[in-house]
């Protein structure tokens, strides 16, 4: 079980170290391999995502991803930037599915900005296509008018886009999450005014046949996302393209009310993955210790139950993150009175400890 371990900048060196430590806790077989990526990347080798870096994750099982980002590389070239990594990364291992859980934990149910009867006990799935449709297809660009119709002006366009085995992959990877979720699929579109997206609607309906234990239930995007606010919990897995994806698993997150909770994967049809925390690499708060590991924990568990198939170690994980933020333990952007405050490095430790108690 290789894991190719890639902390980045800011806070993502201090929270893997963290998450690190729970998956060494587990004692399982793991191999560790390092490697710099995004702006640590850049300044030592000139890259933000080198050969070497790629080779690595390539080889490997699953990647355990930091954050990358920093102020001090905003003045580079688009390509040298080091968000530009993660974009090569999904590139070249042919990352697909974006799942991004948005679980509401009971002791931080006064986090979120709904009432808290509306998110208690809320578990869903959103799992977004990461490909293809307007973000990549083809043709794109921007043109000045030739038929005179607006003189002088430009006009800009993007194409939306998606083939039957984009679909088709991305909706067998719906319904078999749902199948060992809660057994019903929403299929978001705006198959009303979309040729593309009543196609994605056909094709999700032809595969579902071969799940007729999962109940499948198609919704315009504008709908869903009224909804995911009106009723979250009536939701079990949801599945997307790529832009009605980046928009609702943002609001699908944030429901939740913490950033530092929010874990997510990225798979390929070989069941690699790259998993990491939803947020970035929080420069205001790096190198002080403050930093929540939680998001970054919860994607180790993710790695484990997606690539490695340890459905029980990951289980562990998740209830030792229960464990201790019942013990009352928080960093500061969860922190509420009454509370313990904690650091980075304290949080990791009592979710180590609490996996031992486990055992014990
Ligand atoms: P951010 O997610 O890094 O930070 C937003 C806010 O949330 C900040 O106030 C930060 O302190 C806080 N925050 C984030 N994670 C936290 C944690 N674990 N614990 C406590 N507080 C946390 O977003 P940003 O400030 O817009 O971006 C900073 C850098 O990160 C930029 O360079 C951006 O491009 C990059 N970024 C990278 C990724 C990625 O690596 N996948 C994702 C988003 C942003």
């Amino acid at each position: 079980m290789k894991i190719a371990v890639l902390p980045g900048d800011g806070i993502g060196t201090e929270i893997v170290a963290q998450a690190l430590a729970v998956l060494q806790a587990l004692e399982l077989p793991f191999e560790f391999e390092h490697a710099l990526v995004g702006g640590a990347a850049y300044a030592a080798h000139g890259h933000p995502l080198p050969e070497a870096t790629l080779k690595l994750a390539q080889q490997a099982d699953a990647v355990l991803f930091g954050a990358v980002g920093d102020w001090k590389y905003d003045q580079l070239e688009r390509h040298l930037r080091p968000e530009q990594a993660i974009l090569g990364l999904r590139k070249h291992l042919g990352l697909f599915a974006n799942f991004r859980p948005a679980i509401c934990y009971e002791q931080l149910v006064d986090a979120s900005s709904l009432k808290p009867e509306l998110i208690a006990g809320l578990d869903i799935l959103i799992i977004r296509e990461l490909t293809g449709d307007i973000y990549f297809g083809q043709p794109r660009g921007r043109r000045i008018a030739s038929d005179g119709l607006f003189p002088g002006s430009e006009e800009a366009f993007d194409t939306m886009r998606y083939s039957r085995p984009e679909i088709e992959r991305i909706a067998h990877v719906a319904f078999k999450a749902a199948r060992q979720r809660g057994k019903k699929v929403t299929s978001v579109d705006k198959a009303n005014v979309l040729e593309t997206f009543q196609f994605w609607k056909d094709v999700v309906t032809e595969v579902h046949a071969q799940y007729p234990d999962v109940a499948l239930e198609h919704m315009y995007v504008d709908n869903a996302a009224m909804q995911l606010v009106k009723r979250p919990k009536a939701f079990d897995v949801v599945v997307t393209g790529n832009m009605f994806g980046d928009i609702l698993s943002d609001e699908a997150a944030m429901l939740t009310g913490s950033i530092g909770m929010l874990p997510s994967a990225s798979l390929n049809e070989r069941g690699q993955g790259l998993y990491e925390p939803s947020h970035g690499s929080a420069p205001d708060i790096a190198g002080q210790g403050i930093a929540n590991p939680l998001a970054t924990i919860l994607s180790a568990a993710m790695l484990l139950r997606y690539s490695l198939r340890q459905d029980a170690a990951a289980a562990r994980i998740e209830a030792a993150v229960q464990s201790v933020l019942a013990q009352g333990l928080r960093t500061p952007d969860i922190y509420r009175e009454g509370c313990t405050r904690v650091g980075t490095a304290q949080m990791g430790a009592a979710v180590v400890a609490a996996l031992r108690a486990q055992a014990g």
